[in-house]
C-alpha cells in the first residue's frame, strides 16, 4: 500500500508512511502519550509543493485533512484517524535578517528551533515556554509565554506569512496582501490553510537574561497566591511572570534536596533588563511572605525557553481544561488553594498566565484572537500523569476544579489553544458571536469545503 501511495501522490518528495510500514508509530505519535490516533496516510512534506500535492491527493481520495505542526495540541488534531496527515516537521528552517530584524521560520519548526536561530543575533520574539511546542500551532491560536508582557503574543509579531490553501493555491498573508486572511490567521488557529512560512518581528533579548522561582508549600496555599498574584499583577516592563499552582517543586540541582517534589506553587519570574530591577521585585514578593526557598540565576535565554520542558515530557498522558478570569480573587484563590491539595498526579498543576502590558495595547478586534485583550488571567488546568490511573483520577480532578472556578471565570470563553474538547458552543464563546461570524465569512472564501476542519473549528458562513 505505501509504495502504491507513495508514489501516487505526484511530485511528493518527502517520504509518506502508512500503517503498513516501519515507522507508522513513530509517524503517528503526538506529543500527549494518550493518544493513540491511526490516521491512514502522514505525508511528510519537505516544502510547499509538498504541501500542495498531498492535499491534492487527499481531495482526490476523499480522505480527510489533519495538519500536524509541532503535535502538542491535547486533543491529537493533529494524527486524525483515518485522515491524511499534513506532517509539517521538516519545514523547520529558520532565517534570520538582524538588520531588519525579522525571522523566517518554517510552519513545522519547533520553538527552540526558532529561539536558537534567533538568539544567535541577541533576538527573539514572543512564543511559549515549552521549547517543543510547534510556532504553528500555537501562534495561529495566538501565542503566549515569557515575552508577551513587554512584547505581545507570537500573533501580535507575525509581520506576514506563506500559506497553501485546501485548492493548492500558493497565498501570502500580510497586511498588503490578502489582509482579511491575515487578520484570521492571528488567532483564528489553522482554520484558514497551512502556513509554510511565518515572518516575525524580532526584539533584542538576552543573550542572558534573568530567572527567579519563589516556592511556598500548600499549606500557605491563600497567602501564597495572594502574593503570588499581587507580584504578577503589577509587573514592571522588562519581566514577565507565570504562576505553577499547585506544582510540585521539581527535583532539580536548584531545588534544595530535602524539598524535592514537595507539593507547593511557585512564581517563576523573568527579567530581561538589568539584573537589579528583576532582584527588586523578587525582593519585594520574599519579604511580604518568606518562600519555602527560592532561586535567582542569570541564565541564556535559551534555557529560561526550556527550563520547564521537564515538566512536560513528549509521551506523557495528558488532559486540560482551561478560562480566563479578569481577577485572583479571594474566591478563586481558596477554589485553587483547595484543588492543588487534591490532585492525585505529581506532575499535574495550573499553569497561570498574566495576560497584560503589550498584549492589552492591542485592540480586540486588531486581531481574531479568542479572548478579551483587557488584562486577564489564563488558566489552564493541567493534568499530566505517568500511568492511565492517575490520568483517569486527574481528568475528573480537572473537571471539577474547572467547574469551581466557573463562576470567577471572565466570560465562557477560554484560549482555543488549551481546548482538549473543543465543542461548537465553547468555540463560539472563545470568540464571541461577532469575532465568530466575521471568522466564518473567511473561511468560506479561503476554506469553502471545511477541508481544515480538525481545529477548534470554524464552520464556513452560508454565502
Ligand atoms: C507542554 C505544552 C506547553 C504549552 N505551552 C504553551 C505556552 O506556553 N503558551 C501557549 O500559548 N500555548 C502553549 N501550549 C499550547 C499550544 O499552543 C498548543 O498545543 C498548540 O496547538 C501547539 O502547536 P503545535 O504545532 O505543537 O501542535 P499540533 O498538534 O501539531 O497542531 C495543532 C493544530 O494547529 C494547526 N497547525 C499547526 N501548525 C500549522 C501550520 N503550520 N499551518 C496550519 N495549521 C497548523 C493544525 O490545525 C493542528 O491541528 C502548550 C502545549 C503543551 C502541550
Amino acid at each position: 500500500m505505501s509504495d502504491q501511495l507513495g508514489s501516487a501522490i505526484p511530485a511528493f518528495q518527502g517520504r509518506v508512511v502508512t500503517p503498513e510500514d516501519g515507522g507508522y508509530d513513530a509517524a503517528r505519535k503526538v506529543w500527549n502519550g494518550a493518544i493513540d490516533h491511526r490516521p491512514a496516510i502522514v505525508a511528510q512534506c519537505t516544502d510547499a509543493d509538498d504541501v500542495a500535492a498531498a492535499l491534492a491527493f487527499a481531495r482526490d481520495r476523499g480522505l480527510e485533512v489533519s495538519v500536524r505542526g509541532g503535535g502538542h495540541n491535547f486533543g491529537g488534531n493533529a494524527v486524525w484517524p483515518d485522515s491524511l496527515v499534513v506532517d509539517l516537521r521538516a519545514i523547520n528552517q529558520v532565517t534570520v535578517d538582524p538588520r531588519a530584524r525579522v525571522a523566517r521560520c518554517g510552519g513545522g519548526a519547533r520553538l527552540g528551533e526558532l529561539d536558537a536561530a534567533t538568539q544567535e543575533h541577541g533576538l527573539a520574539t514572543p512564543s511559549g515556554t515549552v521549547s517543543n511546542t510547534g510556532v504553528g500551532g500555537l501562534t495561529l491560536g495566538g501565542g503566549f509565554g515569557w515575552l508577551t508582557h513587554d512584547h505581545g503574543m507570537s500573533i501580535d509579531n507575525l509581520v506576514s506569512a506563506r500559506m497553501v490553501l485546501a485548492d493548492g493555491s500558493f497565498v501570502e498573508a500580510s497586511p498588503d496582501e490578502n489582509a482579511d486572511l491575515f487578520w484570521a490567521i492571528r488567532g483564528g488557529g489553522g482554520n484558514f490553510g497551512v502556513v509554510t512560512e511565518f515572518r516575525f518581528a524580532l526584539h533584542p533579548v538576552g543573550p542572558l537574561v534573568h530567572a527567579a522561582m519563589l516556592f511556598w508549600p500548600l499549606a500557605q496555599g491563600v497567602e501564597a497566591l495572594a502574593v503570588m498574584r499581587d507580584t504578577i499583577a503589577d509587573l514592571p516592563p522588562g519581566l514577565g511572570g507565570l504562576l505553577g499552582v499547585g506544582l510540585n517543586a521539581p527535583p532539580a540541582p536548584f531545588v534544595p534536596e530535602q524539598h524535592h517534589l514537595a507539593p507547593g506553587h511557585a512564581l517563576l519570574l523573568a527579567g530581561f533588563g538589568a539584573a537589579e530591577e528583576h532582584a527588586a521585585v523578587v525582593d519585594a514578593a520574599r519579604s511580604k511572605l518568606p518562600p519555602l526557598f527560592d532561586f535567582v540565576s542569570p541564565m541564556p535565554y535559551t534555557a529560561l525557553q526550556s527550563m520547564l520542558d521537564d515538566a512536560a515530557p513528549p509521551g506523557i498522558l495528558a488532559y486540560e481544561r482551561a478560562l480566563y478570569l479578569n481577577d485572583m480573587t479571594e474566591g478563586a484563590i481558596e477554589v485553587m488553594a483547595e484543588f492543588s491539595a487534591r490532585k492525585n498526579s505529581p506532575m499535574s498543576f495550573a499553569p497561570v498566565f498574566r495576560m497584560d502590558g503589550a498584549f492589552s495595547a492591542v485592540p480586540d478586534d486588531a486581531t481574531a484572537f479568542g479572548g478579551s485583550r483587557r488584562p486577564a488571567y489564563t488558566v489552564n488546568l493541567a493534568c499530566v500523569a505517568p500511568t492511565p490511573d492517575l490520568l483517569g483520577a486527574d481528568t475528573a480532578w480537572a473537571q471539577e476544579y474547572w467547574s469551581a472556578l466557573r463562576p470567577f471565570a471572565r466570560d465562557e470563553g477560554s484560549y482555543v489553544n488549551f481546548m482538549v474538547e473543543p465543542d461548537q458552543e465553547r468555540i463560539v464563546a472563545a470568540y464571541g458571536p461577532e469575532k465568530y461570524q466575521r471568522l466564518a465569512k473567511i473561511k468560506a472564501r479561503y476554506d469553502p469545503e471545511n477541508v481544515f476542519r480538525h481545529n477548534a473549528n470554524i464552520k464556513p458562513a452560508d454565502r
